[in-house]
């Protein structure tokens, strides 16, 4: 099986289209694992989830997510997060409402459980640290995690020196064996590495292999849709310089 790693899409269609037409480029794949965080912030939330429904999925709940169906305070959310956020749940259909509102926390899919900021506490933590990376190890029983949240693309190796940290660079490939991981493939819809390009990785089950891809996409289509939408500013213009 090949499963697609889609991770913090935020409502940008464009962007997704982009990363679906380069896996048709590479082969294709079965399945897609989804990291939370459809939607927020880009200016297609409802296309996004739609898009996301043609495809055999399984999807988790992401901060955006929640708070745009109510599940989370936006007062948690900085101002741009929260202007965007409620704009969000104005562009909602109830079933795109229900649809948010059904997605679990965590789930295991094969060797991988899937939380969103981590398994320790899947809609807050961003998982930056060796530290942080080391304690959530316990909140997990599958070898292998996939986390998103922080939009950076990285992996944490436990092996029995620890835990190592890398950056998940473009084109990336790395080959599952017995050190546990976790890995963060990066986001599709608002990367925040200094490197616009969507990000995003794939798993071949049969050959037991992980592939991490960054690709560009249009990003000023997205930029002049939300003008449009006269979204906040620098959520605009962060596109455009990958922060
Ligand atoms: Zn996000």
């Amino acid at each position: 099986m090949r499963y697609a790693i889609l991770g913090d899409i935020h409502g940008n269609l464009v962007a997704f289209k982009t990363v679906l037409q380069d896996l048709e480029k590479r082969g294709g794949f079965d399945k897609i694992w989804c990291l939370g965080d459809v939607v927020g912030y880009g200016p297609e939330p409802h296309a996004c989830i739609e898009l996301l429904q043609q495809f055999d999925h399984v999807c988790i709940a992401g901060n955006h997510d929640w708070a745009a169906v109510g599940l989370v305070d936006i007062l948690d959310f900085n101002e741009d997060a929260a202007a965007a956020n409620q704009w969000t749940a104005q562009q909602l259909t109830e079933a795109d409402k229900e649809y948010l509102k059904s997605l679990p926390l965590i789930t295991s899919q094969e060797n991988f459980s899937l939380a969103h900021g981590s398994p320790r506490e899947p809609i807050w933590e961003y998982l930056f640290s060796v530290r942080a990376a080391e304690e959530n190890l316990e909140f997990f029983s599958t070898p292998f995690c996939l986390v998103g949240h922080s939009h950076v693309p990285l992996i944490f190796e436990h092996s029995k020196d620890g835990v190592k940290l890398t950056r998940l660079e473009d084109s990336a490939t790395m080959k599952l064996e017995e050190n546990r991981l976790i890995i963060n493939p990066g986001s599709v819809g608002q990367p925040r590495d200094h490197d616009p390009r969507a990000s995003y990785a794939l798993y071949d089950s049969n050959a037991g292999m992980i592939y991490h891809y960054r690709i560009d996409y249009d990003v000023e289509a997205t930029q002049q849709k939300m003008l449009q939408e006269k979204l906040p500013e620098f959520l605009i213009l962060r596109l455009s310089h990958g922060i």
